[in-house]
């Protein structure tokens, strides 16, 4: 099918230049990663761990790669040397051993902390107290290692508009009240929401960064 590239150039012309668009590359082949990436595109999203490491050393070195999936902390020091941002850090056992792993490479490692709005039990994510505990474990203990760039969430798999704005506006609001509870160094800028179903929604709830698959590289072979 190849990529979609009239679906590309309208969704940044929707976007403008507030909001980061993560192309959502997993299941995709390189070469349609490489014709995004001749369209302009630099930021790429993958989901596993092995489908990262075979594909990001056959693509350009200035490729800023997002690991989106769950990811589990054996994993951590695989992926380092190759990401740029971490969105899903979902308990605290993760992010040190993501600290762990960067002191011994002296490079910081940049992290959202995955929240879990949707109603789905299945889907990953911390829930508001454990995300406080987190940010207040990460400021006690001082970890130099990584950073928080923010907070990154999935709405409810629905087309209840309404439904989808709830939990996108809790998590805009959790996004605010966590910025004074932040480490210092004011890395804690990212939100991280809204996918090829809701990404207008996100943007109007005050997403900054896009995770967008289908739209740009066509629907996917179930996995
Ligand atoms: C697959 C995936 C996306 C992209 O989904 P589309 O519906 O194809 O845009 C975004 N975020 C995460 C976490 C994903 O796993």
């Amino acid at each position: 099918m190849g990529i979609q590239i009239d679906n590309y150039r309208r969704i940044l012309e929707e976007l403008g230049t507030s909001v980061t668009l993560v192309a959502v590359s997993k299941t995709k082949p390189v070469s349609d990663i490489r014709a995004l990436y001749d369209a302009g595109q630099r930021d790429f999203g993958e989901n596993y761990v092995q489908e990262l490491l075979e594909k990001a050393p056959q693509l350009p070195a200035d490729i800023r790669w997002h690991f989106i999936g769950h990811l589990q902390t054996n994993k951590v020091k695989l992926i380092l040397p190759v990401v740029q941002l971490i969105h899903g850090v979902d308990s605290l056992k993760l992010l040190k051993e993501i600290n762990k792993q960067a002191a011994k490479t002296g490079k910081p490692v940049d992290c959202l902390l995955q929240v879990h709005i949707a109603q789905e039990e299945t889907k990953f994510g911390l829930d508001e107290t454990e995300l406080r505990e987190v940010l207040k474990t990460v400021r006690t203990e001082g970890m130099d290692h990584v950073r928080i760039c923010g907070l990154m969430g999935m709405a409810s798999f629905s087309t209840d508009t309404s439904l989808l704005v709830k939990e996108f506006r809790q998590l805009r609001q959790l996004f605010d009240s966590c910025k004074e509870l932040a480490p210092a160094g004011n890395h804690f800028q990212q939100l991280s929401m809204g996918m090829s179903s809701d990404y207008r929604l996100a943007i109007e709830e005050g997403s900054t960064m896009l995770r967008i698959g289908s739209l740009l590289f066509g629907e996917r072979e179930q996995k």
